[in-house]
């Protein structure tokens, strides 16, 4: 399929192809939609097979980025950029910096951080040639590492799952299995404790696990274990794909939430958590925490904020579970409509118009905010 034919199907705005011969430096950014603000999102360098696998991946990663904003209730947009080669041999300062310069050409269309493949010092090196970056350290004025503040956001998601699922947002007394013990899972692993609730843990790195043992004090079981773990809460804080047709059957938890990203490996598998009765937190509503630290960076950085924003998670999933019952639908499903919602009323706000209380469209009189963040 052609670019812009691909571009039609997932309704992405801006593909921009960037390549500078004399320093290896080939890259894809896509804009996916900056209907509620710039488009936000990390740039991930992988060693990709094929240039039609690196234009897959920027496209549905910048597709999810967009109702990850939207349903976190960011006036942000969804991009993300992929640089095609072996981040371990191929990464060098020019290359990052004639990578940067690409960005801020984009001139505050396309705001960037880390991903998979790049680190808060390469982004450092990139902030050199732009603007345009988020997820600095802290003593540059960035928010740091993002892992406490998402293993933040993951609790009050669970906090909101207890509510829905048993009446009540303690969870003293629960039983959570943690897929995962690396920055995220230890970071929830210590809030959960202090919440009063048991962890059962796993990773495959077995010195982490181990680690996990004697520091955090908690139980761990071999990584393809945790799937026949009885707990309330299984949490996926690993990489995508834990939740597929042979896992589901196996769980033996009341819910699912964690961070991971891409939780769950197909529709089929969807289907039948539902089925089985699981309440299952949609992964890009509650592993948002670290979006939104990148957010108040942009504005200036100031953590007590930071925490505030992050603390919306509980009410966004209440949210989301709200209209998952009312419409019969599956919390997944449920997840795309409360996102897809706010990019209609976003819409509609920058033509000047706003849909009234009896569903009627009618011209706003105040002018549409500001779309891009106020630092820089
Ligand atoms: P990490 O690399 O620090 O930790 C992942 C851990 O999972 C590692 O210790 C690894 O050994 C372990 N692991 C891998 N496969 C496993 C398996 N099959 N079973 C058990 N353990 C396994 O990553 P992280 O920053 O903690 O992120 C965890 C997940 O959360 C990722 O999917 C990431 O994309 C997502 N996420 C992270 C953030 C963040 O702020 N770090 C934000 C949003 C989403």
């Amino acid at each position: 399929m052609s670019v812009l034919a691909q571009m039609n199907t997932g309704k992405h705005e801006q593909v921009v192809f960037a390549q500078d011969v004399d320093v290896g430096l080939r890259a894809i950014i896509a804009i996916h939609n900056t209907t509620l603000g710039p488009a936000l999102g990390g740039t991930r360098m992988y060693p990709y097979a094929t240039e039609e696998q690196a234009l897959r991946d920027v496209l549905d990663l910048s597709r999810g980025m967009t109702y990850k904003a939207a349903a976190a209730g960011l006036d942000l947009g969804g991009g993300k950029a992929v640089i095609i080669g072996d981040p371990l041999k191929q990464k060098s300062d020019a290359l990052l910096r004639a990578y940067g310069r690409f960005v801020n050409r984009l001139a505050g269309v396309f705001y960037t951080g880390e991903d998979v493949g790049t680190d808060v010092s390469d982004m450092e090196i990139v902030r050199t040639e732009t603007p345009f970056v988020g997820g600095l350290s802290r003593e540059r004025g960035g928010g740091g590492d993002p892992s406490p503040i998402t293993a933040y956001g993951v609790l009050q998601g669970m906090k909101a799952c207890a509510a829905e699922r048993w009446g009540h947002d303690s969870l003293e007394g629960r039983r959570v299995a943690v897929q995962g013990l690396g920055k995220v899972g230890w970071h929830l692993t210590e809030l959960l404790q202090k919440a009063n609730a048991t962890v059962v843990g796993s990773d495959v790195n077995r010195d982490r696990a181990a680690e996990a043992r004697q520091l955090l004090g908690i139980e761990t079981v071999d990584p393809d274990a945790i799937y026949d773990v009885s707990a309330d809460i299984f949490a996926p804080c690993a990489l995508g794909g834990a939740i597929s047709v042979d896992t589901v059957p196996r769980l033996k938890c009341d819910v699912i939430a964690g961070s991971a990203n891409n939780q769950i490996a197909s529709s089929p598998a969807v289907r039948m958590v539902s089925e089985r009765g699981i309440l299952y937190a949609p992964d890009y509503v509650i592993n948002a925490g670290g979006l939104m630290n990148v957010w108040v960076e942009l504005q200036g950085y100031d953590s007590a904020r930071a925490l505030k924003l992050v603390g919306n998670i509980y009410s966004n999933l209440r949210e989301v579970f709200s209209v998952a019952r009312r419409l019969e639908i599956t919390t997944s499903a449920a997840a795309d409509r409360f996102a897809e919602e706010r990019l209609a009323r976003g819409a509609l706000t920058k033509t000047g118009l706003s849909r009234q209380a009896d569903g009627a469209i009618a011209r706003t009189t105040e002018a549409p905010e500001s779309l891009a963040p106020a630092h820089l």
